[in-house]
């Protein structure tokens, strides 16, 4: 049996918005992504969502529009991918790197607490809602909200994620999201921001399309012609083609489905793996029926007999696709060496790195698919 990491299933009307889209005749952003936009907004129960070309776009137009520039800094979790941080960079401003929770891999008010102890000049936070469970947002906030501090979400793993009684996509100043091809939804590539304020709104528009100061595809589309445009600041080429959006709105429209048979995954590991003496499992902090269940990961403690990386190597001989999720920012070496980081200062994110195996999950995985990847694990770990 063969089971790869990750598999796309167009089960939708994917192919069918797309065929509509090709015969418009206008293949770039137009209609499809307005909707696309409008529908987005409605699912998380926001007031503005503007769609881009990937979630590392919108995270840079996030820290654009709050007013993050150069020498700022922003605090990051480590565990995370290399675009939480990065988008920093690119406006001249500092991430600084704190550990995360162990067994959740989430920012925690504590940790927050404390960074902000030793860094009162932290001027935006990036929460990570690690896997798809979403992080404690009204503590976060309290903290956030008293001192002025900018939230962004990085919700790249979080669609469709519930908090309490709303979802994540309108706690923070800006929430981003991920359609990339392996995401819980996707367009391709492809990314989206739900904002609540307009003048952030306005902001994250006009600089997703050159710093024009009105929607350039208007011009073409609108009945009456209308050339002229003004450019008020040098914006950048970040919006997202009605191509893409056509295969959001197919996949949206089956989103709380594909949630539910990715929850059905995680049930299966968790029933399976549970008990295992080699292995810590997932911390889930609520109910697994408010994750996205994006991601199910095992932890092999030091006591196991065989490395994470032996794991990997013995699950891909069984045809089994795996990942790791992640290799801690502070280990990779433009961060390491920028800013002279020690892994000693993240241990729980080191922890976690030294064991973890990211397990295949997404909803066409067949119970045949699970009980084969339990069964290869259990026979690398017997106990
Ligand atoms: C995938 C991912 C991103 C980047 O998303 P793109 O759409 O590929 O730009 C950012 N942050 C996290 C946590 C991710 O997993």
């Amino acid at each position: 049996m063969k089971v790869p990491f990750f598999r796309f299933t167009p089960d939708g009307h994917e192919q069918e918005y797309v065929r509509q889209v090709i015969a418009s005749g206008w293949l770039t952003t137009a209609g499809k992504t307005l909707e696309f936009e409008k529908k987005f907004a409605q699912q998380v129960g926001a007031k503005y969502a503007c769609a881009v070309n990937s979630c590392t776009a919108a995270l840079h137009l996030a820290a654009e529009a709050v007013g993050i520039g150069p020498g700022d800094k922003v605090l990051v979790p480590t565990m995370t991918f290399t675009a939480t941080a990065e988008v920093i960079r690119y406006l001249g401003a500092d991430p600084v790197f704190v550990d995360v929770e162990y067994g959740s891999c989430l920012l925690t008010p504590a940790i927050l607490e404390q960074a902000l102890a030793r860094h009162p000049d932290i001027k935006a936070v990036m929460v990570v809602h690690f896997g798809g469970q979403a992080s404690d947002m009204p503590g976060i906030l309290r903290i956030c909200h008293a001192r002025g501090v900018k939230v962004i979400e990085d919700a790249a793993h979080a669609f469709p994620t519930r908090l309490g009684d709303r979802m994540i996509g309108n706690f923070g100043d800006v929430t981003c999201f991920s359609f990339y091809a392996n995401k819980t939804i996707t367009t391709g590539e492809g990314g989206m921001l739900t904002i609540e304020d307009e003048a952030i709104y306005k902001r994250v528009k006009t600089m997703r399309l050159h710093g024009i100061n009105r929607d350039i595809w208007d011009r073409f589309t609108a009945a009456k012609s209308n050339w002229e445009y003004d450019v008020v600041a040098p914006g950048f080429k970040y919006n997202m083609p009605d191509i893409n959006a056509a295969i959001g709105l197919a996949q949206l429209e089956r989103a709380d489905f594909l949630r539910q048979e990715r929850q059905r995954c995680l049930e299966y590991y968790f029933q399976h793996l549970a008990g295992n003496p080699f292995i810590d499992l997932p911390l889930i902090h609520g109910s697994l029926t408010d994750h996205s269940c994006h991601l199910f990961w095992i932890v092999l403690k030091p006591s196991a007999p065989l490395s994470r990386n032996e794991l990997i190597e013995k699950l891909n001989e069984a045809g089994i696709g795996t990942s790791v999720h992640y290799k801690p920012l502070h280990r990779l070496t433009y961060y390491r060496e920028r800013y002279d980081l020690k892994p000693e200062d993240y241990p729980n994110a080191e922890r976690h790195w030294q064991g973890v195996v990211t397990l295949p999950v997404y909803p066409s995985m067949s119970e045949a698919e699970l009980a084969y990847v339990v069964s290869a694990v259990k026979q690398a770990l017997p106990g």
